[in-house]
């Protein structure tokens, strides 16, 4: 029996956009996913599935168990929204005032049942069983992380982790299947520089943490230029300049905030050290202190190599080899990253842009939106996916 998971999904199409619009309509931010995981759980149970919720707080797990053992395959999609207000003329727009679905998240949640209803099916095919892994927070980075703890990775642990982003920065029918280090590891760091205040007008009785950290954030910029690798990449952006507050006050405190994004440890750790050592050397020259606290948010997110060939395989007959992007990446983060730390697994980047002319937005902007008909098209190439590993050809 050959399986055409496009046509199926095809024929579900106008629910799997139902499904989007409603989630659209109704965002919901970190660890608050009430309703939406009350709906993604009544679906799940609805397909037959064993559902457990509560899993990271606001986590979902569905299993989908076949008719024998085999192996172990997640699927994960987050469901989270994010604190924007949303400015769209759509008949869906957000009726929450000030939150909005603006990564296409509404999106993940739909193609995650739309899989689940691909999939249920063929269950008495299926040597192994297929855990649908709803997570909260990714936004914050940290709902990963809670689903971890809860011990989502354990009973039964996968064997390969699959999940996917629209990317509504490249066009509908193109998908980013790289090998290797997609998305970038991020650190967020602040740096606070202590000095002497005092009189605007003098001073020379002043040690002034301002000057120095003007100095800091000028000097930070030689890291990626002078001691990164420059066949390697990395960002250091400096986002935040905080000093109070009067025009004949020199403060005793000045504040930067910021983010590192880099792929490989080794460059981590060179920018990580070097933000150290940059920071406090020029606050002591100027005669202030640096208190420098850096924080890991994600690792860098790394496709396994051995698990590429295998997702190209299945989603060759939904998708054109010259649409395939073997070398779409990005600086962003994605804390499915954190997964895939200790599960092999693939991330694509499934392309939602419009080509119709309509206009296109990045992600996080207040008139994001996407092509529905990506919807569809990423359920089908998942849930190709999945059956690689659990339904025999
Ligand atoms: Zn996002
Ligand atoms: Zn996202």
């Amino acid at each position: 029996m050959t399986l055409d998971f496009l046509a199926d999904a095809t024929g579900i199409a106008e629910q799997v956009i139902n499904w989007r619009r409603d989630l659209h309509q109704h965002p919901e931010l970190a660890f608050n996913e009430i309703r939406t995981a009350t709906i993604v759980a009544e679906e799940l149970r609805q397909l037959g599935l064993e559902v457990a919720t509560g899993i990271g707080k606001t986590g979902v797990v569905g299993i989908l168990s076949g008719a024998s053992d085999g192996p172990t395959v997640m699927v994960r999609f987050d469901m989270d929204a994010l604190p924007i207000k949303e400015i769209s003329p759509a008949p869906y727009v957000s009726q929450t005032p000030g939150v909005m679905h603006a990564c296409g998240h509404d999106g993940h949640t739909a193609i995650g049942l739309a899989v689940a209803h691909l999939l249920s099916p063929h269950r008495s095919r299926m040597q192994g069983q297929v855990k649908f892994v709803f997570q909260p927070a990714e936004e914050t980075s940290n709902g990963a992380y809670a689903m971890i703890e809860d011990g989502v990775l354990e009973n039964p642990r996968p064997d390969v982790a699959l999940g996917l982003h629209l990317w509504a920065t490249a066009p509908l029918g193109q998908v980013g299947v790289a090998p290797g280090a997609i998305m970038a590891g991020a650190d967020i760091f602040e740096i606070v520089i202590r000095g002497k205040g005092g009189h605007g007008a003098l001073p020379h009785e002043t040690r002034d943490p301002l000057l120095a950290a003007t100095q800091v954030v000028n000097a930070l910029q030689s890291i990626v230029s002078r001691n990164v690798n420059p066949l390697d990449s990395a960002v250091l952006s400096v986002t935040s300049f905080e000093a109070a507050s009067a025009f004949n006050i020199i403060p005793s405190e000045a504040r930067l905030k910021g983010t590192i994004r880099t792929y490989a440890n080794d460059v981590h750790e060179i920018a990580r050290s070097r933000l150290h050592e940059v920071s406090t050397g020029i606050a002591t020259a100027m005669g202030c202190e640096a208190e420098v606290m850096c924080t890991r948010l994600t690792p860098p997110l790394v496709n396994d190599p051995d698990v590429i060939p295998v997702v190209l395989r299945a989603i060759a007959p939904y998708i054109e080899p010259n649409r395939i992007l073997p070398d779409l990446k990005t600086t962003g983060a994605e804390d499915m990253a954190i997964f895939l730390e200790h599960i092999p697994g693939c991330f694509l980047l499934v392309g939602a842009g419009f080509t119709d002319g309509r206009a296109i937005y990045p992600h996080h902007h207040p008139q994001f939106d996407f092509d529905e008909s990506a919807l569809p098209l990423g359920a089908a190439m998942l849930a190709s996916a999945v059956a690689a590993y659990v339904i025999p050809g």
